[in-house]
């Protein structure tokens, strides 16, 4: 039996809350963030429930390139391929991750603050 709560993000993959999707295919659902932090933030979600960075296996290898591919695709449908984005995740409470289901943050559109 399933005891876990689902994450607002598998609710959106299944569509029982609304999202502003900018693509989606079998394995990958990208969407708007709802309070973005960038004139262009995006969030590229892979459908299998991985909840962060640290519990990535090998079984999930051919996300990661998919993801590039897609955030690739989207920065020049949003016109900030050229200008420049990043693309990033937030691992743990100290990254200030707050959804427990990988997602990849793309934002651009302005100069971001540098960071690393
Ligand atoms: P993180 O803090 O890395 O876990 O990122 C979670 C992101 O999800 C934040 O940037 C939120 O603004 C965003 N977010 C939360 N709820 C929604 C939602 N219903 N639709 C779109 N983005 C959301």
């Amino acid at each position: 039996m399933e005891l876990r709560m689902k994450t607002i993000f598998e609710r959106i993959i299944e569509g029982s809350i609304p999202s502003t999707k900018v693509f989606e295919n079998e394995r990958l659902i990208a969407i708007k963030d709802i309070a973005p932090q960038a004139p262009i933030h995006l969030l590229i979600i892979p459908k299998k429930v991985i909840p962060n960075l640290q519990s990535v296996t090998e079984a999930d290898e051919h996300l990661f390139f998919e993801v590039i591919q897609v955030a690739q695709k989207l920065a020049v449908q949003f016109g900030i391929d050229e200008s420049g984005y990043r693309l990033l995740v937030n691992n743990g409470d100290d990254a200030g991750q707050t959804i427990d289901h990988l997602h990849f943050h793309l934002l651009g559109g302005a100069p971001l603050a540098h960071m690393g």
